[in-house]
């Protein structure tokens, strides 16, 4: 009898948990979908602005769909160091002469970033053409979530959790605690969006940039261990009922400061990138007139869908790689 108790907590906090670090997560996404459209022309507002709550609120929708959708987790990474020694010269940029080389399967394993989010940019380009007020708002929030994954450095390595380097929870703790923990005093000025020439070449140095961070996001927090006593480098939080077991306040700070606020950086980048997708799309498109574009109803497909990926998120298991597995 109280062994199952004990084991019906122990679930219990389980589940909480799992919840709470995908909220975490949420956050960054959120803020970044939801700052980018301040960064578009009065052309673009008038239709990004009434919607920002469709906006802000669908930028996580990726990460829900993986629950739903066993083809989702590889979009969200690519293990770059999987291919050899950075640059990487020899993993072709081109998607179909990647695939020729390594096959769809194996590409797949090791994680697909820099080319879904040109096949999201290409979709996005053509709801602007066909006016498609859904299509645009849903490709915009999607391709928003993709971009801000490849800005992170432990999306674009093997080591994506600190587990080959015995520094498991790593990623939860750069992704998702520090920015939770100060991300309302980062400064979110970021400017203009700009027009991408070339949006191959522009994904790929993000995640080149992300995976040359790797270095700095691992041994960073090994130093700092040293220093930091086990009590102090983990404290416990109160949420709801249960206690949970995090970073430190403290050592958060301290991790961030040793890193020159790269997790700001990151999401100022992000978000500057985010818009400039958005208005290339819409560029590339031929500018259509966005003032005048009427509600579309969501299809019985796109529907079904959305509903299906909302139940599975809330009964959780998720299919492939978590973030903070
Ligand atoms: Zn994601």
């Amino acid at each position: 009898m109280k062994k199952t108790l004990i084991a019906a907590i122990a679930a219990l906090s389980f589940i909480a948990i799992a919840t709470i670090v995908l909220a975490w997560g949420f956050w960054v996404h959120q803020r970044i979908n939801r700052v980018a459209i301040f960064t578009l022309p009065p052309q673009m507002l008038a239709l990004y602005k009434p919607n920002i709550e469709y906006i802000t609120s669908h930028s996580v929708d990726p990460d829900k769909r993986r629950y739903s959708n066993p083809h989702e987790a590889p979009r969200h990474y690519i293990d770059l160091d999987r291919y050899g020694k950075s640059p990487f010269d020899s993993l072709p940029r081109r998607w179909d002469e990647a695939v020729a080389k390594y096959s769809q399967d194996s590409l797949n394993a090791h994680g697909i970033v820099p080319w879904y989010v040109q096949l999201i940019l290409y979709r996005l380009t053509e709801a602007f053409k066909q006016k498609d007020k859904y299509k645009i708002l849903h490709y915009s929030a999607d391709i928003g979530h993709y971009i801000a994954d490849a800005h992170v450095p432990l999306h674009c390595t093997k080591n994506y959790n600190g587990q080959l380097t015995n520094q498991v929870g790593i990623h939860g703790f750069w992704e998702s605690r520090i920015p939770e923990l100060f991300g309302e005093d980062y400064d979110y000025f970021i400017g203009k969006a700009e027009y991408i020439e070339d949006p191959s070449d522009f994904i790929w140095k993000i995640v080149l940039e992300s995976f040359s961070q790797v270095d700095s996001v691992l041994l960073m927090e090994k130093e700092l261990s040293v220093q930091f006593p086990a009590d102090n480098k983990y404290s416990f939080e109160q949420r709801g009922e249960i206690s949970v077991r995090t970073y430190s306040r403290e050592f958060s700070a301290a991790y961030q400061r040793k890193l020159n606020d790269m997790q700001e950086r990151k999401m100022r980048h992000a978000i500057i990138s985010v818009g400039s997708f958005w208005y290339t799309a819409w560029i590339n498109a031929g500018k259509p007139d966005l003032s005048d574009v009427t509600d579309s109803p969501v299809s019985a497909n796109d529907q079904e869908e959305l509903e299906a990926m909302d139940k599975a998120w809330r009964d959780g298991k998720i299919q492939g790689r978590a973030h903070d597995e």
